[in-house]
């Protein structure tokens, strides 16, 4: 649809006041003309949520002119299963990737969920299949199962529970016995035996072998870099990192974990082991604040962009069309609701 000079011009500045502050590769920010160069999609994508009653769900780790300037909800990947439970909407364009896609699909079984990015993997969901929980179980009967949300569907099928980074630690807390067959991070699944051990409440964590691309390639190094680079530093990091790196960290939380401490802290700089979206997002909501980062960036959540996310509105592509097995997806939702029942 054609907009006026007026309106691409408005469009524009009102993305420039939300990235402005914002990195778009070291040391370089948004600039107004970058700005007005996303315009044309940014108008053209909010009129198609309204005209389809679509709502755009945002993972954090998605580009900031997709966080920014189309969706209705970001966050990580439990605040975005819960806005995709509550959602009045009829479409879902989940821009994540296709685990999370999924979740969406199996908690709103009548409506469509898109995702722009189509089957966007990830190396912790695609680490596991539902035949590998099966051995796993039949090797130790009755153990407690629990999955990581990155996960298939086929795989949460095969689980008691399934939980986030945010929930972990007390849902694992929660599980009866003192053994527990955890999938697919076996690095969180070191940092939950470490924090059950902390906390009085000892298991013996039973592990596969999958990790996440970005975050287990930070090391201690980086985090002596960061505290000798920038003194008075707070360093956070996401349970998916190596719990020796974890153990040097100020902070060890989820995503969502993560933005509240920065939120709530007087520190004004902080190194972040994590992906390259949060960062942008706390660059992007505490302008006065600094953050430093090792670099790491998920190439399969920088798949979803603003072109293909109006294809997915318009008219999706049959890859981009998310839809789970009806057995599977009834099975998966037992073991998503269960999360949801004990994170209470
Ligand atoms: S950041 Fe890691 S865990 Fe998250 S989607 Fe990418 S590969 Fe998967």
């Amino acid at each position: 649809m054609p907009y006026t000079s007026t309106q691409l011009d408005a469009e524009a500045h009102r993305l420039y006041g939300l990235l402005a502050s914002v990195s778009k590769t070291r040391g370089e920010k948004w600039t107004l003309q970058e700005c007005a160069q996303l315009a044309p999609y940014t108008l053209e994508i909010n009129r198609l949520k309204k005209e389809k009653n679509a709502a755009i769900l945002a993972h954090s780790y998605t580009t900031p002119d997709l966080v920014y300037g189309v969706a209705d909800f970001r966050g990580d990947s439990f605040q975005l299963a819960q806005q995709a439970r509550q959602t009045t909407a009829d479409t879902i364009v989940f821009a994540g990737v296709w685990f999370m896609a999924e979740t969406a699909k199996i908690l709103n079984p009548t409506k469509q969920v898109v995702i722009p990015a189509g089957r966007a993997g990830c190396t912790l969901a695609d680490s596991m299949t539902a035949a590998d929980v099966q051995k796993l179980r039949a090797a130790y009967p009755g153990v407690p199962t629990l999955c990581y949300i990155n996960s298939s569907a086929e795989v949460k099928a095969q689980c008691d529970a399934c939980v986030t980074s945010g929930n972990v630690f007390d849902i694992a807390q929660k599980m009866p016995g003192d053994k527990l067959i955890f999938v697919p991070d076996m690095l969180m699944a070191q940092n939950i035996e470490i924090e059950l051990k902390r906390r009085g409440t000892p298991k013996e964590i039973i592990a596969s072998g999958g990790s996440c691309c970005v975050h287990d390639k930070y090391t201690q190094q980086d985090v002596e870099k960061l505290r000798a680079d920038h003194p008075g530093i707070v360093v956070l990091a996401h349970p998916e990192c190596a719990p020796q790196v974890c153990a040097l960290c100020d902070y060890v939380g989820s995503t969502k974990g993560m933005a509240d401490f920065v939120a709530r802290s007087t520190a004004t700089k902080f190194g972040l082991l994590t992906e390259q979206g949060l960062v942008n997002r706390l660059e992007a909501e505490h302008p006065a604040k600094q953050f430093f980062w090792p670099f790491g960036v998920c190439a399969y959540m920088k798949k979803n962009n603003l072109l293909n996310t109006l294809r997915a509105l318009v008219e999706p592509r049959p890859e981009q069309v998310v839809q789970v097995d009806g057995a599977v997806a009834q099975a998966a939702q037992k073991s998503i609701e269960k999360m949801f029942e004990l994170s209470k």
